[in-house]
């Protein structure tokens, strides 16, 4: 349930046409919010990938062959399945924004967070992290490092948004009205092929907002109710069907 309206709604439209699955995302995202690696990194149930990207097929023979990549960070979802179901409210959606937070020393490390969120966007530190000889030189000052014993998601880079407001005061804006490039995630940051759109999507100047009222825009496991602020875009009919689990008599919104 969501306890708070807001007047920010800090979200994402990624273009899947765009997308070419490189993966730079992935690694923007780990450096930049010291996701460490994980030593059995064969076991997907134990690695650590806030932002994740996966490939869909469309299940045809060649000719008629076709491949998206769909990159999967935390949906911050309007109606959070996960901080519903947290004993020790360690992870809420209270925060102007609508980013779903995670704080590090209340978590108990139940995970029932972890079975409560349909896009398995939430990860358990199975071990105390580790960075292989030199990595740990690099680690950056901004994001916490977790102990063994926690779960842990994507933010949005939530510490880029408080640098970009801190930014502001300084230079004497207003830090609830920043422009709209002024805060953007490190995934989006890296994007070689602009794939990635950040922004208010209650801010109609916004190109987030824009590009999420697209008949071709869609959100992953819509129909749940979990009102995610990630979009996704697609002029491919068949990926957008994937996107929702469309049945075969059902139409999307772009069809
Ligand atoms: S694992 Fe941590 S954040 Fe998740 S429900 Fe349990 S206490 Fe809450
Ligand atoms: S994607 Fe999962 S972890 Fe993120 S807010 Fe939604 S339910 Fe919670």
């Amino acid at each position: 349930m969501q306890a708070h309206t807001f007047h920010i709604k800090w979200g994402m439209v990624i273009d899947i046409d765009k997308c070419t699955g490189c993966g730079a995302c992935m690694v923007a995202c780990q450096a930049e919010n010291n996701v460490a690696p994980v030593t059995e990194a064969s076991n997907k149930l134990r690695t650590l990938s806030w932002m994740l990207v996966y490939q869909l097929s469309n299940k045809q023979d060649f000719p008629n062959h076709d491949v998206a990549y769909l990159p999967r960070p935390c949906m911050q979802c309007g109606h959070p399945s996960c901080s519903t179901v947290c004993p020790v409210v360690a992870t809420t959606k209270d925060e102007e924004g609508g980013i779903v937070s995670q704080v590090y020393p209340r978590c108990i490390g139940c995970r029932y967070c972890m079975a409560a969120c349909p896009y398995h966007a939430r990860y358990f530190n199975w071990h105390d992290p580790v960075w292989p000889e030199g990595l740990d030189k690099v680690l950056t000052p901004f994001t916490s490092v977790r102990p063994r014993g926690v779960v842990e998601k994507c933010t949005f880079c939530h510490h880029r948004w408080m640098a970009a407001k801190e930014k502001a005061r300084h230079e004497g804006h207003d830090p609830s009205h920043l422009a709209e490039d002024a805060y953007i995630p490190a995934c989006v940051d890296i994007c070689p092929t602009g794939a990635m759109h950040f922004g208010d999507l209650l801010n109609p100047e916004h190109e987030v907002h824009k590009l999420s009222k697209s008949p071709y825009a869609f959100r992953l496991l819509e129909k749940l109710g979990t009102d995610p602020q990630v979009y996704y875009y697609s002029k491919r009919e068949w990926v957008r069907r994937q996107g929702d689990n469309y049945l075969k008599h059902e139409k999307t919104k772009g069809e």
